[in-house]
């Protein structure tokens, strides 16, 4: 009960944290340092509630003294390495099916690269590994197929957009990447978020949505030189548009589900950045994009108090101003913040987790 009320005082933004399992290729290139990579700095205190993390750290000092760390944080629900697609979409779904109600979803990945954003959004290929959006895309399906026996007819229409150094792409677009020039425009009447020139298409089916996403992926790993690089250096934007109408009741509603894979979290050293100018402008409009939309996200839950009526900072990032209608209003946020298990990550762990308390 405390919980919900604390939710709605936040204004419908939740916090999930996942940590993801050690893999085998964690441990290839560093075998000898196998006891460092060992995820024991992790903890999960509470067994019931799965709602605290803890991250120890121990160092030597130049004394040779041992020096000891601790940080707790908690979120509205912590999900331990050996969670699954299913567990983690459960705790999700009702969120999903709320955008069949008329409100709009928004859920974010957030986290350095290689912290499980992809895994956890997209997924792999078998039905115990496949991902959120196909997850919600499916429901998303099943329950506007029950509602039709109440009368509601349903159109559905997907966008799948990618925002690369601040500059937006269409990924179910033709040609090349990068080509055409795309702007955001609000219609403040209706509340609608348009793209010039972005395909918006009619969804039928979870299998269609299926193969649009592998589409737009290998549109995405084609442009990039790297296999894994542009999609980890950009923000990718799923969005589901659903209106409804009864035509026993003559009701109508209006929702989205916007699925958000943000550009790896890591700050400037990691990459490699420095030296290299192209990259730089890369990191610097990563970074000011992630925290315009921590900035925005914390506004938006300090509005939910009901005592401040702040100016939200929309217009400070691509992303923001993209998202400005679905993050506003009838609106429902969800951050999930993707952790590596590996100490040698704690302190880009430590980085997101401090992100995800400011939002939270
Ligand atoms: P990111 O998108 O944050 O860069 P990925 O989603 O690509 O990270 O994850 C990095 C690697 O870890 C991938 O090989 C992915 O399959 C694997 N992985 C991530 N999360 C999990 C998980 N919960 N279970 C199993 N493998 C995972």
């Amino acid at each position: 009960k405390l919980h919900n009320m604390v939710q709605e005082l936040k204004g419908n933004i939740r916090v999930f944290c996942r940590v993801r399992p050690i893999l085998p290729s964690d441990l290839i290139p560093s075998a000898l340092k196998l006891k460092e990579q060992a995820m024991a700095r992790i903890a999960f205190p509470d067994k019931l509630d799965h709602k605290e993390i803890v991250l120890n750290s121990s160092s030597e000092n130049a004394m040779g003294q041992e020096r000891k760390d601790e940080w707790a944080f908690s979120f509205d629900r912590v999900f331990e390495p050996q969670s699954t697609q299913m567990e983690v979409f459960e705790e999700i779904s009702q969120l999903v099916q709320s955008c069949a109600d008329g409100y709009n979803v928004c859920v974010f990945a957030y986290g350095q690269t290689g912290s499980g954003k992809s895994f956890t959004m997209e997924g792999g290929h078998t039905d115990a590994t496949v991902g959120m959006i196909p997850r919600a895309v499916q429901q998303v399906f099943r329950v506007t197929e029950d509602l039709r026996t109440k009368g509601w007819e349903y159109k559905m229409e997907g966008q799948f957009l990618e925002i690369y150094n601040e500059t937006i792409n269409d990924l179910l677009g033709k040609g090349e990447l990068d080509k055409k020039k795309h702007e955001i425009k609000h219609d403040t009447r209706t509340g609608r978020t348009t793209v010039t020139d972005a395909n918006v298409v009619a969804l039928h089916s979870s299998a269609q949505v299926r193969t649009l996403l592998a589409q737009a992926q290998s549109r995405r790993s084609v442009a990039a030189t790297l296999m894994n690089e542009r999609s980890s250096r950009s923000h990718s934007v799923f969005t589901l548009r659903i209106r409804g109408m009864n035509a026993q009741t003559g009701e109508t509603c209006e929702g989205s589900l916007n699925l958000v894979d943000l550009a790896g979290s890591e700050r400037l050293e990691k990459s490699g950045a420095a030296s290299d100018r192209d990259r730089l402008r890369e990191t610097q409009n990563i970074n000011r994009s992630l925290s315009a939309l921590g900035d925005v996200i914390a506004a938006l839950g300090e509005k939910g108090d009901g005592k401040s009526d702040k100016h939200i900072p929309y217009r400070n990032s691509k992303l923001t101003y993209l998202l400005q209608n679905s993050l506003s209003g009838n609106s429902k946020t969800l951050m999930v913040l993707n952790l590596s298990p590996l100490a040698t990550h704690l302190n880009e762990s430590l980085c997101s987790l401090r992100f995800a308390t400011k939002v939270n």
